[in-house]
């Protein structure tokens, strides 16, 4: 029979006491800060972010600030951002290439079915 041995949550400064390293609270911050960080940590390590900086870079020499965009009539756009033509979740290529298009076109392309 093992029993929890409780100890003092790991976050400095908490006094809560409880069988995990970390308080409920604590735990659910850091489950939540987690999220936030690694869920895709291979496209978001720093050479995948200077990839899109400079595709969208390119992007802006070659067409100015203007979206080629998706399922609407290409458009005027400052906030251009690169992102996978195949989406590394449908079966992309992390290093696959690369589309620049607004952050609205961008979001709508994901939301894709
Ligand atoms: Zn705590
Ligand atoms: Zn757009």
């Amino acid at each position: 029979m093992t029993r929890a041995r409780n100890r003092v949550c790991s976050e400095p400064g908490c006094p809560n006491i409880q069988p995990a390293p970390r308080c409920r609270t604590h735990q659910s911050a850091r489950d939540a800060h987690q999220r936030r960080t690694t869920p895709t940590k291979v496209t978001r390590d720093w050479i995948e972010r200077k990839r899109r900086k400079e595709a969208v870079d390119a992007h802006r020499r070659a067409h100015g600030n203007w979206c080629p965009g998706y399922r609407i009539a290409s458009h005027r756009a400052e906030d251009l951002t690169a992102d996978h033509i195949t989406p590394i979740d449908r079966g992309g290529s992390p290093r696959g290439p690369l589309a620049v298009l607004c952050r609205s076109c961008n979001s709508r392309k994901a939301a894709r079915p």
